[in-house]
């Protein structure tokens, strides 16, 4: 079994029919970084930067963002790199991080209270510092490889105001004499509300593509806490109302010929790689330990099996049915 995984590392992630995915992985801390590269992962489509300020008192400045982000950029040699800005908030270890962003304050429902994108707004000196450090980063990679994204978007407004800053601090770091490339690093949103997954057209606009983070899409759907165990039986990402947002929001980027990917949990199961697949997602990104099996259940499946499967979920209402649907199709496919 290990010698099969490892064979597959070498092997293509397409479909039967050729149709070529892309399968990235999450980097939560940099210590992942072998397992990544063992799993032949086609970049980081999820670089998650909490790590970088949890458990100190003080902010990582300018220059240790650069480090830290160059020591991950190079070991991808050239492979895509989606940076995410500090997601603050929510279920994420407050405490730990409050020492160093302190004095913003998450208020009483933290989940629906000063978050991500939100505090980074109110705070716009660390979105400038992360900023700064990714787009002088950009500049010594691979034209393209390095993408910027913002998590908790719930309004466009937030993400044109983001790019605003985004473009200042280019600005700045041009008259500072840095050489930046052309092009501007793409900048895209999470979604990861429902109400970001509903306007999606509308985010589309403002964001230059999406990565959609099913954790806190279900949970903010389902109104379901991700760490509270005495509702995680409702906690169901194949909740039709979940994965209706996830088509709402896959058809609006699709539409426009934006990229998008799904990044949460849903992206590692293979049992639901079908599903995804034939709702038009074409980039997967995960932990690094789920690449190996997802990679063998795309090399199994054909696009036209996987639209048809898609379609006959998504008239189902009932979770239940919808699981039964999902589990049997993953048997014949084994
Ligand atoms: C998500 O919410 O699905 C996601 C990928 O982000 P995180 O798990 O870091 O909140
Ligand atoms: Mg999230």
């Amino acid at each position: 079994e290990r010698a099969k995984l490892s064979k597959l590392r070498r092997l293509p992630a397409e479909t039967t029919d050729g149709e070529p995915v892309e399968l990235q992985a999450n980097l939560e801390i940099p210590q992942e970084l072998p397992l990544i590269a063992q799993a032949g992962a086609a970049g980081i489509g999820l670089l998650r930067t909490e790590f970088l300020f949890m458990n100190r008192e003080d902010l990582p400045d300018e220059d240790a963002q650069v480090e830290a982000y160059t020591q991950i950029v190079e070991a991808m040699a050239g492979q895509s790199v989606t940076i995410r800005v500090l997601d603050w908030g929510g279920e994420k270890d407050m405490e730990a991080l409050a020492q160093g962003v302190a004095p913003v304050h998450a208020g009483s429902n933290p989940a629906l209270g000063l978050r991500g994108l939100r505090m980074l707004l109110k705070r716009p000196e660390l979105l400038e510092v992360q900023f700064a450090a990714v787009l002088r980063v950009a500049a010594a990679g691979a034209d393209g490889a390095v993408r910027l994204l913002l998590p908790m978007v719930t309004v466009p407004e937030e993400v044109r105001q983001a790019r605003e800053i985004y473009e200042r601090v280019a600005r700045r770091l041009r008259r500072r004499g840095e050489k930046l490339p052309e092009k501007l690093p793409l900048l895209g949103a999470m979604i990861e509300t429902p109400g970001a997954a509903l306007a999606a057209d509308a985010i589309a606009l403002e964001a230059d593509f999406f990565a959609i983070g099913t954790n806190d899409l279900a949970m903010y759907t389902l109104a379901v806490d991700r760490g509270e165990a005495e509702v995680a039986h409702l906690y169901d990402p194949l909740h039709p109302a979940v994965l209706r947002l996830v088509q709402f929001a896959t058809e609006a980027a699709l539409r426009l010929r934006m990229p998008v990917s799904v990044c949460g949990e849903m992206a590692g199961n293979p049992q639901l790689t079908p599903l995804l697949l034939g709702l038009g997602v074409r980039t997967f990104s995960m932990n690094a330990s789920a690449l190996p099996r997802v990679k063998q259940a795309v090399r199994a499946l054909d696009i036209g099996d996987c639209a048809r499967f898609a379609r006959r979920v998504m008239e189902q209402s009932d979770p239940g049915r919808i699981r039964e649907l999902v589990a049997g199709f993953a048997q014949g496919l084994t």
